[in-house]
């Protein structure tokens, strides 16, 4: 730390869901915290804003198109500006007391990497990240002595579970879903799903990747694979159990029965302010829990029927090698093709499935293998989507 009491903090992602969210957060106390670098894709505009209101040493741009926007909106403040994702990778390695990684996408992945490489604390956010590359990124924190604290509410619900506990005590480990807005919609009505209709989660408000994510239940089966690797209890020991409230944000049940859950209103910032305080708390302006107002908690096994992308991400991390990273990177350019208007809305997990059955690369041993194999499943499922189109 560079001061008893003040923390140097990155956020990869800032113009986010997530990155405003940690600003929020951070706001409420401005001088426990120096703002190293703050980041965002194009959105130049919101960062500049951003990195003057946190006075933030350095603003990276990755889409360098949007370099000579920053630097002008930036004149006349002391404020480094930066562009590209090398300049990611480079920042990300500058070595702050916390980073925060919440950058979408694969795309994260290497600045990631490189803020584990710093042995610090890294709250996690991107789950595309350690879906892809997550025995690298494991063995990389591990190697560098960083401490990985993860974000997504449900991870962050079993990470706060197994405090005083040990990973070889826990005998099933279940994730909870909401189900998605349309939990309770048929085939034939998922059918005609616009993209407006997908992105309006019932819960959360989240960027429109991982709310259509939500919505095909894509989310859950990239939160497995995630939890798969964060805490190493076997596939077979790691449930899913739709709950439609989002109160109960996981749960872990030890070798005697006892099960221990984390929940909370579903709002973003209540994991990330345990991640952010941690090992200690922060007060929050959250939304206190009220039980007796919400009155009762419903529970339902998830439907692979209409929502096949949980059993597809549960075979791709069962086969391992390239599939994860093959099976993310197909469903980002998915997503995208959806959100355009360009594929169905059931289309996207067919089109993952294809592809993830349409080859078989070598496993990955080092991140220049899962770029390799991110690229070319991008590269395979535009041209999929091309075909289906014509
Ligand atoms: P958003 O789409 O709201 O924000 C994404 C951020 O990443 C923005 O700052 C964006 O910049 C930046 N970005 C986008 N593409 C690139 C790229 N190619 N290179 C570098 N930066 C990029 O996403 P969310 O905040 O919703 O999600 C962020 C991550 O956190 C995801 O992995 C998601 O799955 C995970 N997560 C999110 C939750 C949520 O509640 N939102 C909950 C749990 C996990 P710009 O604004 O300029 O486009």
């Amino acid at each position: 730390m560079t001061h008893a009491s003040i923390r140097t903090v990155s956020i990869f992602g800032a113009t986010g869901s997530v990155g405003t969210s940690t600003l929020d957060l951070i706001r409420l106390d401005r001088d426990k915290y120096r703002i190293l670098a703050l980041t965002a894709h194009s959105n130049a505009k919101e960062l500049a804003k951003l990195a003057k209101e946190f006075d933030a040493e350095i603003a990276v741009i990755s889409d360098v198109s949007q370099y000579d926007t920053l630097k002008n909106l930036l004149a006349g403040t002391k404020i480094e500006v930066a562009a590209g994702p090398d300049a990611l990778v480079d920042v990300a390695g500058r070595s702050p007391d916390w980073t925060m990684a919440a950058i979408v996408g694969c795309a994260g992945l290497p600045p990631t990497l490189a803020a584990l490489k710093c042995g610090k604390t890294v709250a996690l956010a991107n789950k595309e990240a350690l879906v892809s590359a997550g025995a690298l990124m494991m063995a990389e924190a591990k190697e560098a002595g960083a401490t990985l604290l993860p974000v997504d509410s449900e991870h962050n619900a079993i990470f706060q579970s197994l405090q005083g506990g040990r990973i070889d005590q826990v005998r099933k480990i279940t994730l909870t879903a909401s189900g998605g807005p349309f939990r309770t919609w048929s085939k034939e009505q998922m059918a005609s799903v616009t993209p407006e209709q997908a992105v309006a989660h019932p819960n959360w408000d989240m960027g429109a990747k991982i709310s259509v994510d939500s919505a095909t239940m894509m989310n859950k089966g990239l939160e497995l694979i995630e939890a798969h690797h964060l805490f190493p209890v076997g596939l077979d020991n790691i449930d899913i159990l739709v709950h439609p409230q989002s109160v109960i944000h996981s749960m872990v049940e030890y070798k005697d029965h006892s099960t221990l859950a984390q929940l909370g209103s579903p709002d973003m910032r209540i994991p990330i302010a345990s991640a952010l305080a941690w090992p200690e708390r922060m007060k929050t302006d959250c939304v206190p829990l009220d039980l007796a107002k919400i009155a009762r908690l419903d529970f339902e096994a998830p439907d692979d029927d209409r929502f096949p992308a949980i059993k597809l991400a549960r075979d791709a991390i069962e086969v391992g090698g390239a599939v994860p990273a093959i099976l993310n990177g197909a469903n980002e350019i998915a997503v995208a093709a959806f959100l355009k208007r360009d594929v169905q809305f059931l289309e996207i997990t067919e089109i993952v499935s294809r592809i993830i059955d349409s080859y078989s690369p070598p496993v990955p041993r080092d991140l220049a293998d899962i770029f390799g194999i991110d690229t070319e499943a991008r590269v395979r499922t535009k041209a999929m989507i091309e075909d289906v189109r014509v």
